[in-house]
């Protein structure tokens, strides 16, 4: 590719991630996507997964056995000129710290949010992390099609518990049974919900944004509700403002109903116009790398391992920040400064994986790796020498004692312990006192890999007995008593050697703050 077609395919690529609380309709609009990008024929494809067509042979057993995916998948489609890349961010029991590191890997996220149900709890842990990253961050108020909450009270409470200002895109002219369709301030239209022909599906509405007298819908009091409803927002509501959506300080919020493929394309349409392209991202001494630069350059933000058990081999995925992927390339690794020449790769349909030839900034690209790569790790293809900035580490909720089984096989229960934390499958903790380990993850699937792992890579058993769910707050090394720690507030170091301590409620949290008002405690991310 010379300059121009890689600046062009570049500015093509739209890579997000659908963050939502379980059943809110993840998987049910990811389908409607990829129905629209012509990549699945009907719906079901993606859903599979749950009865079962979805895994194919090679899933690790853990796996199989739970009929889930372990690690986020993604999937790319081609939309109106522009090249739509979905990561998959896993929700129910395989929440884990990969979910959180894949947001890490995109330049949007989409929120979908159960009308009737409001910001759940996965959904507002999910968006501190993307908020903290500044994208933009587009809302799908989902399931119209049941009688939900008020309109005006979601859009509310985006700014009352994500602090996000919301700007209405369009609004529900009724709800569930007596759902008529969606006032759409954009293009100042009526998309009816129950069109007899493709003709009916739009109705425009005039210089005052009212429906002509003759139309039926005029006779119906929800109508008249709406019209209510849009003038309390064109004159108290937030205004739509491109830099702010930029920023992700405010969310353009879109009603529909994913099941009934009601207000999706309409959604689809505006995030393609306003989801950015890929940008600069900065290395360790701040200076940004621009996609279009001409070397390649990445980094790997999930490395999903034992696909298949015969070969015990991972799968490293690549966020690329910069240039061209070329199959076949030698990159350096700047951990280790070696060569590596990149000759196995593969891309992620929906349900297919295809070796991949060329991809270029804002793609993702798995490489097969047997045993190179590390998460967080930056390769390159220049002369010159970059790194990119460390992931975050994410506060762990779920704690675990964990000993060898076998006292007598602690070489490879340490050794595996120390691979698998530096790959970032667990957090590692210690006691303060005693140095016992304890680890740390913010899904309970973490620790089910993990002993896995340890038993069939590193061949030892490991004992594990819950902590069950802890607050994890860090301490200033200056203010800390040892004597300040009890069962209630479990005093342990991270792999820095930070102390922090391990909270068994709220009520101990209090406690502590009231015993020693002084002691100023913090969360990381
Ligand atoms: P996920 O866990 O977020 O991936 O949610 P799913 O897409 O699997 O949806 C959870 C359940 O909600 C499924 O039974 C869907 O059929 C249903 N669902 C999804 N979208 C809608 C919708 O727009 N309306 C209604 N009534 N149900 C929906």
């Amino acid at each position: 590719m010379n300059k121009q077609e890689l600046a062009d395919a570049v500015a093509k690529r739209r890579t997000f991630a659908i963050i939502s609380h379980p059943d809110a309709g993840k998987t049910t609009i990811t389908e409607q996507l990829l129905l629209f990008g012509g990549v699945i024929r009907e719906a079901g494809t993606v859903k599979g997964r749950k009865s079962g067509h979805y895994a194919k042979s090679d899933w690790m057993a853990i796996e199989k056995q739970r009929g889930i995916s372990v690690t986020s998948s993604v999937m790319q489609f081609n939309y109106q000129g522009k090249r739509i890349n979905i990561l998959d961010t896993p929700g129910h029991e395989d929440f884990s710290e990969d979910t959180y590191r894949t947001l890490m890997a995109v330049d949007a996220a989409v929120m979908v949010i159960d009308s009737a149900k409001g910001i759940e709890a996965q959904t507002k842990k999910l968006f501190k992390v993307v908020k903290q990253r500044g994208i933009p961050i587009f809302t799908f108020m989902n399931k119209l099609d049941r009688d939900g909450r008020e309109p005006l009270d979601l859009i509310a409470e985006l700014e009352d518990l994500l602090g996000i200002e919301g700007y209405a895109m369009n609004w529900p002219i009724g709800s569930g049974k007596t759902l008529l369709g969606l006032y759409d301030r954009v293009n100042n239209r009526i998309e009816n919900y129950r069109p007899e022909t493709e003709a009916d599906r739009f109705s425009p509405l005039d210089d005052e944004g009212k429906l002509p007298a003759d139309n039926p819908i005029t006779k119906d009091a929800s109508y008249r509700a709406t019209l209510d409803d849009i003038e309390l927002l064109d004159d108290a509501g937030n205004t739509f403002s491109e830099d702010k959506i930029m920023r992700g300080d405010q969310t353009p919020v879109f009603f529909g109903s994913a099941l009934t493929n009601f207000g999706v394309e309409t959604f689809l349409n505006s995030f393609v116009k306003y989801a950015p392209a890929p940008s600069a991202k900065k290395t360790v001494d701040g200076t940004p790398v621009e996609p279009t630069a001409p070397d390649f350059s990445g980094f790997i933000f999930k490395i999903q391992a034992n696909m298949n058990p015969a070969h015990r081999d991972r799968i490293a995925f690549v966020r690329i920040v910069s240039g061209e992927f070329d199959r076949g390339m030698d990159v350096t690794l700047k951990r280790t400064g070696k060569t590596i020449r990149l000759s196995n790769s593969t891309e992620f349909m929906a349900d297919s994986r295809e070796t991949v030839n060329t991809a270029v900034a804002g793609d993702i690209v798995g490489l097969y790796d047997t045993g190179n790569f590390q998460i967080g790790d930056t390769i390159y293809s220049g002369k010159q020498d970059l790194e990119f900035e460390p992931l975050p580490q994410f506060t762990p909720e779920l704690f675990m004692r964990v000993t060898a089984k076998n006292v007598m096989k602690q070489k490879s229960f340490h050794k595996g312990m120390q691979q698998l934390v530096q790959e970032g499958a667990v957090q590692l903790y210690r006691t303060y006192s005693t140095n016992d380990y304890i680890l740390g993850a913010v899904g309970q699937l973490q620790f089910e890999v993990f002993k896995f792992r340890m038993e069939n890579e590193y061949n030892s058993e490991v004992e594990m007995t819950p902590i069950g769910s802890r607050t994890a707050r860090w301490i200033d090394p200056d203010q800390l008593d040892e004597k300040m720690s009890s069962s209630r507030n479990l005093l342990v170091k991270d792999v820095h050697g930070d102390p922090l301590f391990l909270f068994e409620n709220q009520f101990a949290e209090r406690w502590f703050a009231d015993k020693y008002p002084d002691v100023k405690l913090h969360a990381k991310l």
